[in-house]
């Protein structure tokens, strides 16, 4: 694959509400000391709230995405560093230059162990510094809405902004409990989720509707932890998204705003989104 050129045409700025319809848990890594807290904390900004990274919500619908267009299969699924600990995770990654999750989510650059065959031990290096688009997705932070966690909910939380669940393993020949607390941010409570899609060349929306897809995904999974046992179910509420070209940076452009708005994933009508 050879160098072409690559030229910004604008962005989609996707602003969303992330409401809570079970109580979510995304831990911390390591044994983060938190002191008079609960053993298995929420991951919590300086400010001591909870948050969603990121890179957690991002790494979610990458997940979603590939097993949806069918792309862990051999040849394009890769052994990759995971930043927290010594171990590898495997997650797809190819060179194809079309390829709707790498071109959305990026690819990691330097070599990596390509598992080839059925038989995962058989993997191959390979480079991808070849497919040198820039990853196209930005998502931030997504921070807590503070009122959506309302006094009626407070009354029944055990913390400022969060509830502890006790969840129980059963002994199976004594019945003993073994319980163990687990923190998690109420149901109700909503997050502000911003995502930046770079639109380059002739991207045009094709990119935006694959993110669509894999937030419409994530409604029918979960966020977090422990979603086999019905956490992080979430819903996204009241959705904007802008498309900023050009004239938007340069200030030369007309007031014509490149906007719609619709109140769920569903009612989201992307041909009213003017974007020439
Ligand atoms: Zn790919």
């Amino acid at each position: 694959m050879g160098f072409k050129a690559i030229e910004l045409k604008g962005k989609f700025i996707i602003k969303a509400k992330l409401r809570l319809l079970t109580g979510l848990h995304i831990g911390t890594s390591g044994n983060t000391l938190d002191i008079g807290g609960v053993d298995n904390p929420v991951i919590k900004d300086s400010y001591g709230k909870p948050y969603i990274p990121g890179s957690s919500l991002k790494g979610k619908l990458r997940c979603l995405a590939e097993f949806y267009f069918g792309l862990l299969k051999p040849g394009s699924v890769v052994y990759t560093k995971q930043s927290n600990d010594d171990g590898s995770i495997r997650m797809h990654m190819c060179g194809e230059e079309n390829c709707l999750v790498c071109g959305l989510f990026g690819r990691n650059h330097g070599n990596h162990e390509v598992i080839e065959k059925n038989d995962q031990k058989e993997s191959v290096g390979k480079s991808f510094d070849e497919s040198i688009v820039p990853t196209r997705l930005i998502v931030r932070d997504a921070h807590l809405i503070d009122e959506s966690i309302t006094e009626e909910m407070k009354d029944n939380m055990d913390l400022e902004y969060t509830e502890v669940k006790f969840e129980n393993s059963l002994d199976r020949i004594t019945s003993a409990a073994n319980p163990r607390q687990t923190e998690r941010v109420p149901a109700n409570a909503a997050f502000e989720c911003n995502f930046v899609v770079n639109v380059f060349n002739d991207d045009k929306k094709k990119y935006l509707e694959t993110l669509i897809e894999a937030m419409k995904l994530l409604e029918d999974d979960y966020l977090g932890g422990q979603g086999s046992r019905g956490y992080g179910r979430v819903k996204f509420e009241g959705i904007e998204i802008e498309y900023r070209d050009k004239d938007y940076y340069s200030g030369k452009g007309t007031d014509e705003k490149k906007k719609i708005n619709a109140e769920s994933l569903c009612k989201i009508e992307l041909d009213q989104l003017k974007i020439e």
